[in-house]
């Protein structure tokens, strides 16, 4: 079995976190920022050097290929995204770009005979930091974004994605001819940490990844009435708030007790008006995000929730809107791919749980057009999306040391 070089990895990581506009409050590194050129700068200089056949597409996925034995066979690709929240850690996404470089790099160093060619991604703004949304790079790799709708999603300075990816020197008027279709790559790998604290709290150090959840995010407002907080009688008042405040505690309960033990929701954000001390609560919106792997959980607690959002608004006289935001279906990876890895693991003597992933990732998009797996390393504490976020490194080479072999494996 083939081994990555944890040196090289941890080199290569510490140079991507380096590229981070607020050093000491976490990492950063938004989409078509100075951060994210000398990224891209780096993984090109580094590629390029090993002999790869770099491309950036017209929207900023960054594209490395590894020649394989038969031109005619199709690609298998392996990576990650290369975009950070704000505030953020240094692994979240970082780690599978890490990770695909590495596996390519020893394979080329190695000279270990390939016939399917292997393609390293780095997938431009899935966080969704600056353009909203998220998975812009994925989508729009599998004909779900077109140019139009690139056009529409705009930063808080009203910059499209399409404007801002032109001042970063690529045309995404040729999205068209980049758009991946069934059979054009063979398979996907993508390393990713965990994100959560399952694999760390067993002590398990890889996860294999066999679906990944559905999300639903919607948007309640509830319309009561503002009023003096000293002079308006308790029985006369139209409080949006304490509306709000019932309603979120049955979102709660609906997930743990009205579905499967898969499903969870949250309340996450809230707007109260007009927000001061003295004043009952005139109008509340909040947001709602419900996961399952399974359709039919989250379509039980939207519409329980919608239910319940229906009387309590009907028995205190609130007029109320219940809005979708966003939503994406679960999918489940290719259990060929999902095989493989753990074919791997066993012959690495590996301890390895087959698991779900309750983030979204590029990875689920392109079960659209080729079998896709994915590889988890544990989160220390099982945190993310904040400084502190973190893997012990004998647990990153771990998965690294699956992903190479993995890779050569399917490339056979
Ligand atoms: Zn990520």
């Amino acid at each position: 079995m083939l081994e990555t070089n944890l040196e090289r990895i941890k080199h290569n990581l510490e140079t991507l976190s380096s590229f981070n506009s607020t050093p000491g409050k976490g990492y950063t590194r938004l989409s078509f920022s100075s951060e994210h050129r000398k990224a891209l700068d780096f993984l090109s200089k580094a590629c390029e050097s090993m002999g790869f056949e770099v491309m950036i597409d017209p929207v900023g996925n960054f594209r490395a290929k590894l020649k394989g034995s038969d031109p005619g066979a199709p690609p298998i690709m392996c990576g990650s995204h290369i975009d950070t929240v704000l505030y953020g850690g240094k692994l979240d996404g970082a780690a599978g770009v890490v990770a695909a470089l590495e596996a390519l790099t020893v394979i080329k160093e190695q000279n270990v005979p390939i016939r399917h060619s292997l393609e390293f991604i780095a997938f431009v703004e899935e966080e969704g930091a600056s353009f909203g949304g998220g998975l812009i790079g994925s989508k729009a790799l599998v004909g779900k974004y077109t140019v139009e709708d690139l056009k529409n999603l705009t930063n808080d300075e009203g910059l499209s994605f399409y404007e801002a990816a032109k001042n970063f020197g690529l045309n995404p008027d040729e999205l068209e001819d980049y758009v991946l279709r069934k059979g054009d790559v063979k398979a996907l790998l993508e390393l990713h940490i965990e994100q959560g604290n399952v694999l760390y709290t067993k002590s398990i150090p890889l996860g294999i990844v066999e679906a990944i959840v559905g999300i639903k995010q919607l948007a309640v407002t509830l319309t009561g009435k503002a009023n003096h907080a000293g002079t308006t009688p308790m029985n006369l008042r139209r409080d949006a708030l304490v509306a709000a405040s019932n309603i979120i505690s049955f979102v709660e309960h609906c997930a743990k007790h009205e579905a499967f033990d898969t499903t969870v929701a949250t309340v996450g954000k809230i707007w109260c008006f007009p927000n001061v001390t003295n004043v009952i609560p005139g109008k509340v919106t909040f947001t709602i995000d419900i996961r399952d792997i399974k359709t039919e959980g989250i379509q039980r607690v939207e519409q329980l929730i919608k239910e319940e959002v229906k009387r309590i608004s009907d028995e205190r006289g609130l007029q109320y809107s219940v809005n979708l935001v966003g939503e994406s279906d679960p999918v489940k990876l290719s259990e060929k791919v999902v095989s493989v890895i753990q074919r791997v693991a066993e012959k690495l003597n590996v301890n390895f749980l087959r698991m779900n992933s309750g983030a979204g990732h590029d990875s689920a998009l392109l079960t659209e057009v080729t079998d896709v797996g994915m590889i988890f390393v544990p989160s220390i504490e099982g945190i993310s999306h904040a400084p502190e976020e973190d893997t012990e490194y004998e647990d990153l080479k771990t998965g690294c040391d699956v992903l190479l072999n993995a890779l050569v494996d399917l490339a056979q």
